[in-house]
């Protein structure tokens, strides 16, 4: 679906073509967890990122149910924001010496990865409603709340010991 060729055309058009985004971002994000989880060396913070993997897979699953609700095969379109999300982070990751500090910026990374799909879920559950699509809403909220969930780990995991250590 490129960018000039008027494929969106209603807003279930646009609702697919954000779920396909979102399922593209999932399987990036997928691939990306483990190096984060094996550059971590907070315990807590190793441990979120293996218990977000394990959500991430299940959400996979999860989209594949809303597209099935729609009528739709799963299908992904490349999300540059995703992927520009996740170069910026094996970047900065990759630069940092200090292992305290990376992992204050492995924290940071996976933040910015959250508040992404954050914005994504809460859009895709809002046009879900909109078009009367409850089912599909239930689920979309559901996960749009395991994302909010992990971005406040993340945030405990920093202030109550990566941060003050990073220091
Ligand atoms: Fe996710
Ligand atoms: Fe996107
Ligand atoms: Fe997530």
């Amino acid at each position: 679906m490129g960018l000039f060729s008027k494929d969106i055309k209603t807003l279930d058009d646009l609702f697919v073509h954000t779920l396909q985004d979102i399922y593209y971002a999932e399987h990036q994000i997928k691939k990306a967890l483990p190096d984060m989880m094996e550059k971590a060396s907070d315990p807590q913070l190793k441990q979120a990122f293996k218990k977000h993997l394990g959500e991430t897979e299940e959400q996979i699953k999860l989209v594949e149910k809303v597209f099935g609700l729609h009528g739709h095969k799963p299908k992904e379109v490349t999300c540059p924001a995703i992927n520009g999300i996740i170069d910026e982070a094996q970047d900065i990751t990759s630069d940092v010496a200090d292992k305290k500090v990376l992992d204050a910026a492995l924290i940071a990374a996976a933040q910015a990865v959250e508040h992404y799909e954050i914005n994504r879920y809460g859009t895709l559950t809002a046009w879900a409603k909109q078009l009367g699509r409850e089912d599909s809403a239930a689920i979309l909220h559901q996960i749009l709340e395991q994302e909010k969930a992990t971005d406040v780990t993340l945030n405990g995991i920093a202030k109550s010991s990566v941060n003050t250590k990073a220091a």
